[in-house]
């Protein structure tokens, strides 16, 4: 078998092969404990406990693959999905990726209104999202609206005379400042999403690798808190600190408590005053690596 050849056998994985969401998905799939060597300038790696072949394709290809069944599982954006009409089924939301697919239009022609922009020229890589947008403002006012494809540098597209707006991702908007352009309407809200072909033969790696992702998305949702109170104070630190079920209380030699509890990231600087205000003492917040909940 060649290096480039795939086992038929095995449950295939598509992962973007470049681009912004690379790093954020190979750091997921080490989190998660799917492990592959990949050599270099070969877009196949076999998974080394798994009956898995990882393929790395552009994102913007992979809903395809994945809906038309060539591959079983993968990781794109809710942006794809929908530009290419694919049918897969949406596994689940991964928490990163999240950007937004504007109209976007030069600052200087004061456009606020997308109906203003109907009947006009507008350039994008999602013609299809674009047009289901401008469809029914089109036939409110009678007008088509011309929509042209380019695979890249959308911005540059009013600067070079060629559109009156442009439909782009936006993430931290520094791109679409830098050309000169401002919102003037939001297509969709996306992010970046794990799916797979509904009648994928593969559907017990599929859960596994569901659960092994799930696990390692909450490992960096939550922080586990540890700390002692004394009996007193043990309702009213416990509801500050409740746990995804309960906190774990353990009874100290000297009558006192320690508590252990998991707590969202996004909250526990305030959970830690909280706590502190509340009488708790010896608090200490740990980093989880994993998890299987
Ligand atoms: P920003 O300057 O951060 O708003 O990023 C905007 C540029 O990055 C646009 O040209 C987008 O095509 C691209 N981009 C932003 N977020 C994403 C994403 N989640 N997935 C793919 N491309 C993105």
């Amino acid at each position: 078998m060649s290096a480039n050849t795939v086992n038929p056998d095995h449950c295939l994985f598509a992962v973007p092969k470049k681009g912004r969401l690379y790093e954020k998905v190979t750091a997921m799939l080490k989190g998660a404990g799917v492990e592959y060597h990949r050599e270099p300038r070969l877009d196949i790696a076999i998974c080394k406990d798994l009956p898995m072949t990882m393929v790395f394709l552009p994102a913007s290809d992979i809903s395809k693959y994945v809906g038309e069944g060539n591959v079983d599982i993968g990781v794109t954006g809710i942006d794809i999905v929908e530009e290419n009409c694919s049918e897969v089924e949406r596994v689940m939301d991964l928490g990163f990726g999240a950007c937004r697919l504007c109209v976007q239009a030069p600052v200087a022609s004061q456009i606020t209104d997308v109906k203003d922009l109907a009947g006009k020229r507008i350039v994008t890589s999602f013609p299809t999202l674009t047009k289901k947008f401008f469809d029914p403002i089109d036939a409110e006012k009678g007008v088509t609206t011309s929509i042209r494809f380019v695979s890249g540098s959308v911005e540059a597209a009013c600067g070079l005379g060629l559109a009156d707006a442009v439909v782009d991702l936006v993430e931290t908007g520094t791109t679409m400042k830098a050309a000169g352009l401002e919102v003037v309407g939001t297509v969709l809200q996306t992010e970046s999403i794990l799916i797979t072909n509904p009648d994928s033969k593969h559907k017990k790696i599929v859960e596994l690798l569901k659960h092994r992702i799930e696990g390692y998305i909450t490992s960096k949702k939550f922080v586990m808190v540890s700390y002692n109170c004394s009996a007193d104070i043990l309702d009213a630190v416990s509801s500050i600190t409740p746990g995804k079920r309960s906190p774990t209380i353990t009874a100290l030699t000297d009558g006192g408590h320690a508590v252990s509890s998991l707590v969202s990231k996004k909250e526990i600087v305030r959970v830690m005053d909280d706590l502190h205000a509340a009488g708790a003492r010896d608090i200490l917040v740990f980093e989880l690596s994993n998890s299987r909940m």
